[in-house]
C-alpha cells in the first residue's frame, strides 16, 4: 500500500457538507483518504453506508474511521465499560459497511491504577470485542491509538503489546500525541527509533500498513492540551516525513490539524517532492 494522505472528517471546504460530498471534495483536493469522524456519535446509518462505500470506491478514497471518544476499556463502572465496548463495535460495524480500512479509538484512562493492571483490563475487553467482530466476519483493522496525556493509557509500547497479543489489532500512531506525552519524539533520530521499534516488534507488515494521525500540538507536563496547525507548532514535521520516506512506510496519514486539508495537502506535497 502506498502512503495515502487525508483529512480527519469532511474537508472544511466541502459545500453542502455531508460524508459523500466530503469524499468527492477530498478527491478534488488531490487527497486519497478521509477519516469518518464518529467521535461524538456513529453518524452514518446502516442504510446509508452502501452509498458511502460506493462514493469512496468511485473516487478512489480510502476510508478510515475514528470511533467515539466515550470509550474507556478500564472504566470502573460496568455499565460504562459495556457502553464503551458497544460504541467500538458499532463504529467497526458501520465503518466496515462503508468499506472502511481501519478504525482508530482511544482505549482507556489509568484512573491512577498500576499500568500493568490497566493493560490487563484493556487487553481483556479488547479481546472480547475482537472475538465478536471475528465471529461476524468483520476483518477491519482495529487500532488503539497512542495517546497524548499522561493520564491516558496508550504509550507506544502499550499499543504495540496489544497489537502483538490480539489478532487484527495494529497501532494508530498519533505522532502529535507521541511528542506531547513527554516532549520527546521530535527529532529525525527519535522518529526513526519509533518506526524501528514498530518494525522490530510487529514486523515489516506494520510499517506497510500504518494508520497515522498528525497535527501540531500544544502540551505541558501533563501532555496534550490542544491541536493546532503544523506551522503554528513545534512539530518537526519535515523530519517526520523524511523518516516515513526512509522507512518506506505505507498506509494512511490523517491530518487532525484545525485546518485539516491544508496540512494534509502540505504533507502530501512534501512526500511527493522528496521522492
Ligand atoms: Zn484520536
Amino acid at each position: 500500500m502506498n502512503l495515502l494522505f487525508g483529512t480527519a472528517g469532511i474537508p472544511l471546504s466541502t459545500e453542502n457538507r455531508n460524508t459523500i460530498n466530503g469524499i468527492k471534495q477530498a478527491r478534488k483536493l488531490g487527497l486519497d483518504a478521509m477519516e469518518l469522524e464518529f467521535v461524538q456519535s456513529v453518524n452514518i446509518s446502516m442504510d446509508r453506508a452502501p452509498e458511502v462505500r460506493k462514493a469512496a470506491k468511485e473516487n478512489s478514497v480510502t476510508l478510515t474511521c475514528h470511533a467515539p471518544y466515550y470509550i474507556n476499556l478500564n472504566s470502573l463502572d460496568s455499565a460504562k465499560l459495556e457502553a464503551g465496548r458497544l460504541r467500538l463495535l458499532n463504529a467497526a460495524r458501520i465503518a466496515n459497511l462503508c468499506g472502511g480500512w481501519s478504525v482508530a479509538f482511544h482505549p482507556a484512562f489509568y484512573h491512577k491504577m498500576p499500568a500493568d493492571k490497566v493493560y490487563e483490563n484493556v487487553e481483556k475487553q479488547l479481546s472480547a470485542v475482537m472475538k465478536i467482530l471475528k465471529d461476524e466476519g468483520n476483518e477491519i483493522w482495529i487500532r488503539p491509538e497512542v495517546m497524548g496525556r499522561v493520564s491516558q493509557f496508550g504509550t507506544l509500547e502499550e499499543i504495540i503489546k496489544l497489537s502483538q497479543n490480539i489478532e487484527n489489532v495494529l497501532p494508530c500512531v498519533d505522532f502529535g500525541h507521541l511528542h506531547a506525552r513527554d516532549g520527546k519524539y521530535n527529532t529525525y533520530e527519535e522518529f526513526c527509533s519509533a518506526l524501528a521499534l514498530l518494525e522490530k516488534e510487529l514486523g515489516r507488515y506494520a510499517l506497510d500498513n500504518m494508520h497515522i494521525h498528525i497535527e501540531g500540538i500544544e502540551y505541558n507536563d501533563k501532555g496534550e492540551r490542544f491541536h493546532k496547525e503544523l506551522d503554528d507548532s513545534d512539530m518537526n514535521y519535515r523530519d517526520l516525513a523524511k523518516a516515513w520516506k526512509n522507512f518506506k512506510i505505507g498506509g494512511v496519514v490523517i491530518s487532525e490539524s484545525p485546518n485539516i486539508e491544508k496540512d494534509a495537502m502540505m504533507l502530501k506535497g512534501i512526500q511527493e517532492d522528496s521522492i
